[in-house]
């Protein structure tokens, strides 16, 4: 199973796109790509903009070359509307989709939901409600979760966890549970034993004040159960976490214990051997300097800490 990151917060967008090949069937997963309107009470950078032209054009050409497209959940960084990513990517595909109707937040039932069903609509060869449902293509298996909360309670709706495994290999991709913090979100991957795990990580640009240190507590108490339960040997730790600079410290509970089972814990930056460019958590400082800060980070593992002895590109 080849596993490709997209576009990532650590690449300095947000989104949690990813392309995943088995030999049955190519399949991408959120095709979106955002940036944040504002943050320290600053637009977005000149540098964002460009990466973020950069990420859309990979994920349009991956989701092209695609069979499946899935859609976790109407939030603007995991879809598209034909802004960047033309809505033609749809056009012939199996495409998996979070229930519009049911498990959803007024904004996402109300709006979101039905402007996207309404971009695409008569573009997919199919389109069937993700929530709960299992596929088998060949030998790979595709499982959704059901319903689950966007976070820590279900203000923002909800989203569907994916499962993809084929022979012994199994990718776990949670969307935006920001933890994973509650037990059903663990759940799912605790279920389904994954071999590489991606996880929309803490909320902890946002500590104190809509996400609590209880909450960061029981994520990294479920993560490092992860570790201990599962035969996971990779996790990207990613999404709204890549939004904080203090990443690496906030997840070293999860680290020791990954350590200790030799699991590798990197973002998706890292995985693939590019620079953290956190551009989105380093706006203050990239509109004083006019120039990137990022952090070296590509030759080792667990967040940077150690030297990384089993990385693949
Ligand atoms: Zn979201
Ligand atoms: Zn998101």
């Amino acid at each position: 199973m080849l596993i490709k990151p997209l576009a990532f917060d650590s690449f300095g967008v947000r989104s949690m796109a990813t392309y995943v090949e088995t030999e049955d069937v190519k399949i991408t997963i959120d095709p979106g790509v955002s940036l944040a309107p504002r943050r320290f009470g600053l637009p977005t950078h000149p540098l964002e903009l460009a990466r973020q032209k950069e990420c859309a054009k990979a994920v349009q050409s991956h989701a092209e070359a695609s069979d499946i497209l899935i859609v976790t959940h109407y939030h603007y960084d995991h879809h598209d509307l034909g802004g960047l990513i033309p809505t033609s990517i749809y056009t012939g595909k199996k495409v998996f989709v979070k229930h519009p109707r049911e498990n959803i937040n007024y904004s996402q039932r109300a709006e979101r939901a039905p402007r996207f069903l309404q971009a695409i609509r008569g573009l997919p060869k199919t389109l069937d409600y993700a929530d709960g449902v299992h596929k088998v293509f060949g030998r790979t298996s595709l499982r959704f979760s059901k319903a689950v909360a966007h976070g820590t309670d279900t203000q923002l709706g909800y989203v569907v966890e994916v499962s993809i495994g084929v022979g012994g290999e199994k990718l776990v991709y949670t969307s935006d549970v920001e933890g994973p913090s509650l037990p059903e979100q663990a759940r799912f991957i605790l279920d389904e034993k994954p071999s590489f795990l991606i996880v929309d990580g803490p909320l902890t640009y946002m500590l104190g004040y809509r996400y609590s240190q209880a909450s960061l507590e029981t994520s990294m108490e479920n993560l490092a159960k992860i570790v201990e339960k599962t035969p996971v040997k990779t996790i990207l730790l990613e999404h709204h976490f890549m939004r904080d600079l203090n990443y690496r410290k906030l997840a070293s509970p999860l680290c020791e214990a990954a350590e200790r089972r030799g699991v590798q814990v990197l973002t998706a930056a890292e995985f693939l051997g590019r620079k953290v460019e956190m551009l989105e958590a380093s706006r203050l400082e990239l509109y004083k300097s006019g120039g990137s800060r990022t952090t070296s980070a590509s030759k080792t593992s667990n967040l940077g800490e150690r030297k990384n002895l089993a990385s693949r590109p």
